[in-house]
């Protein structure tokens, strides 16, 4: 979803510059000018403008989200003749609240750009975030990777702060799920065990795979590590038991 800001028109910096959204430290005399700028325009120094400056790129878009936008907006257009302009920007990450403003009939209309899900840890998180970082950590990939990809299609991203935070998340999610499916892979277990008749002294046997592995050497010389990973997996399901 492209929106253009006409307040930008003049902006001499280059907003499809791949930069651009990485924060950067003005020299003293650079912070001064930008706030002599920005009392110029008449604008706040609080967060409006420089939330506003980021109507410009790309955003990513839950069609849910626009589709309600949608309706709003025809209801508004069923009852006023004026035009709806988008002028102030909350991002979160990825996601953005879009403000927008009626000057005919004042009324004032947002759009949340994605869903909020709850994470495992109780927080409210917007989806689209809870997906891109799920992405980087699933291709091995991290916030650099994920800000230098996105900022060539003019999105904005989270902090590197709140991307840790949401891997963290996402982490503590995956390690529930883990647990749950081994821990239902070993009662199958039990139960083909049961089924079989198979038991050692009264208690249901199964067969398991075991495998695991450490490192032996590294660049130019060769050691034992003192750790390493292994697995187990019962025979009967083939499914994942435990893993260290
Ligand atoms: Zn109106």
């Amino acid at each position: 979803m492209r929106m253009a800001n006409k307040k930008n028109k003049n902006n001499k910096h280059n907003n499809t510059h791949k930069h651009v959204y990485r924060k950067k430290k003005l020299p003293l005399r650079g912070k001064k000018v930008l706030k002599e700028k920005l009392q110029e325009s008449g604008s706040q120094e609080n967060g409006s403008q420089d939330n506003s400056k980021h109507l410009t790129g790309s955003r990513i878009m839950d069609l849910e989200q626009l589709q309600k936008f949608i309706e709003i907006m025809n209801t508004h257009s069923a009852v006023c003749e004026g035009s709806v302009t988008l002028n102030h920007e909350d991002r979160a990450g990825l996601a953005s609240i879009l403000s927008g403003h009626c000057e005919k009939c004042n009324q004032n209309v947002r759009l949340e750009t994605s869903n909020k899900v709850k994470g495992p840890r109780g927080y409210h998180r917007f989806e689209c975030n809870l997906a891109a970082v799920w992405g980087q950590m699933a291709t091995g990939t991290g916030h650099s990777q994920l800000e230098e990809s996105m900022s060539a299609l003019g999105i904005p991203v989270m902090t590197k702060t709140s991307f840790i935070s949401t891997e963290r998340d996402i982490g503590e999610s995956w390690k529930q799920m883990l647990l749950t499916s081994m821990a239902e892979a070993g009662q199958e277990e039990k139960r083909i065990a049961e089924e079989r008749g198979s038991f050692h002294e009264s208690v249901p046997a199964i067969t398991v795979i075991v495998d695991g592995g450490w490192s032996k050497r590294s660049h130019k010389h060769s050691y034992n590590a003192k750790s390493g990973v292994a697995i187990i997996i019962g025979k009967a399901t083939g499914k994942l038991l435990y893993k260290v």
